[in-house]
């Protein structure tokens, strides 16, 4: 028997087994897919947060994971047809397939066991923990774990068998990858948020001799926002129509602040937490999950530990702590909202709502 199961080696499963595996626990890490895996993501370390935490557990990021220009200045709001923000913010830009996989080994290195193409396909509660249903080359097998850490994202499998119930929203966030140059400063993200089109928005940024496009918005509306996205990059700066992208993929995000502020959905259950991701815990208005999924995944293994030296039940542990992200969610949600309040009321103020709202996004987390 495991002592801990961690599915998922993203940020925030790695970090939780990290640090169990430190504290001396007989810890699993399993990853549906081949490792290094890739990860439909923009790769900014976003907020202190982010970089403390990296630099605490992992150590230095290696430049070879970061992206040219290495580090973004900062971030810059356009409202077409109304005007632009700017926002200061030293940002690593990494590649995430890259700055994962490193992760990956370091935990490798203090002790965790890790399992790649191993696709976790069930969770059955047992008396003294948890069985864990796993496919592997398309055999099925049981293995025994006492915790169970769910670290397997948006769509989370695990939750799915926690909370067979809940209703999750998702945000759709489909990325492109192009050859070539923007007119557009290179040192900053560039997002935009055409009132008319609101809730969809979209980035645009350089990376390497990329240009990469995040079109985000409600499920089954990317599409048609996508052609006028290319259309709008065409027409005012420089983006070359014609040409095809060299890589494209789609991702989902949850938008659960609401549930989770209020207490409607917490991410743990008896010896079972979810982190990162699978947690819900993406942050509000910057989407930035790669802190908060570290964070989340060092405080579920905290709790574990202190669950197995004081007997105390790790859920409540956990919800305990994790109580400390909740609560800045509750800071930044009414922000969230005061952006599609200040779209609705004509968005004249939207660049300044907009540069406010991240701007407290990055200063807390
Ligand atoms: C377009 C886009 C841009 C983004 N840009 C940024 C950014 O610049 N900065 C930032 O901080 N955040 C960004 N995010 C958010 C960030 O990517 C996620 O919040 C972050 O990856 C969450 O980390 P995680 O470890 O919880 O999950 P993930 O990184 O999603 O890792 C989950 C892992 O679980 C594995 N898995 C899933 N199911 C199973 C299973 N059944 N069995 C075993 N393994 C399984 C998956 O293969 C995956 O490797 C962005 C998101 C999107 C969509």
């Amino acid at each position: 028997m495991w002592d801990v199961i961690v599915v998922g080696a993203g940020p925030a499963g790695t970090a939780a087994s990290k640090r169990c595996a430190e504290y001396g626990l007989n810890t699993l890490l399993l990853e549906k897919r081949k490792l290094p895996r890739d990860k439909v993501c923009d790769g900014m370390v976003m907020g202190p947060v982010a970089h403390t935490l990296i630099k605490q557990e992992f150590g230095d990021i290696p430049k070879n994971i970061l992206s040219k220009p290495y580090y973004l200045s900062g971030y810059m709001f356009h409202v077409p047809g109304i005007g632009s923000q700017k926002l200061d913010n030293l940002t690593p830009l990494a590649w995430r397939r890259d700055l994962d996989y490193w992760m990956n080994q370091k935990a490798q290195a203090k002790g965790v066991e890790i399992w790649q193409a191993s696709r976790v396909t069930g969770l059955r509660l047992k008396e003294q923990g948890f069985s864990v249903e796993i496919e592997q080359d398309k055999q099925k097998s049981e293995l025994e774990a006492r915790f169970v850490v769910g670290a397997d994202g948006a769509t989370s499998i695990v939750r799915k068998f926690l909370f067979p119930e809940l209703k999750v929203r998702y945000s759709q966030i489909y990325q492109e990858c192009h050859q070539g140059e923007l007119d557009l400063d290179k040192k900053y993200y560039h997002w935009f948020y055409p009132v008319e089109y609101a809730p969809l928005n979209f980035g645009a940024h350089h990376k390497g001799d990329f240009i990469i496009i995040d079109v985000g918005g409600g499920l089954g509306q990317i599409k048609q926002f996508l052609i006028w996205v290319k259309n709008f990059l065409a027409k005012n700066y420089n983006f070359d129509i014609s040409q095809k992208p060299v890589w494209r993929g789609g991702c989902l995000e949850p938008v659960m602040y609401k549930q989770v502020t209020s207490y409607t959905f917490s991410p743990a259950k008896g010896n079972a937490l979810l982190v990162g991701d699978a947690g819900c815990l993406p942050m509000p208005v910057s989407g930035e999950g790669i802190s908060p999924g570290i964070k989340s995944g060092l405080l579920a293994a905290d709790s574990i530990i202190r669950a197995i030296e004081s007997g105390e039940q790790p859920d409540r542990i956990y919800l305990t702590k994790v109580e400390g992200i909740i609560s800045v969610f509750k800071e930044i949600y009414p922000r969230f909202k005061g952006i599609s309040e200040e779209t609705k009321a004509g968005g004249h103020s939207l660049p300044e709502v907009l540069r406010d709202a991240y701007h407290s996004t990055l200063r807390m987390f």
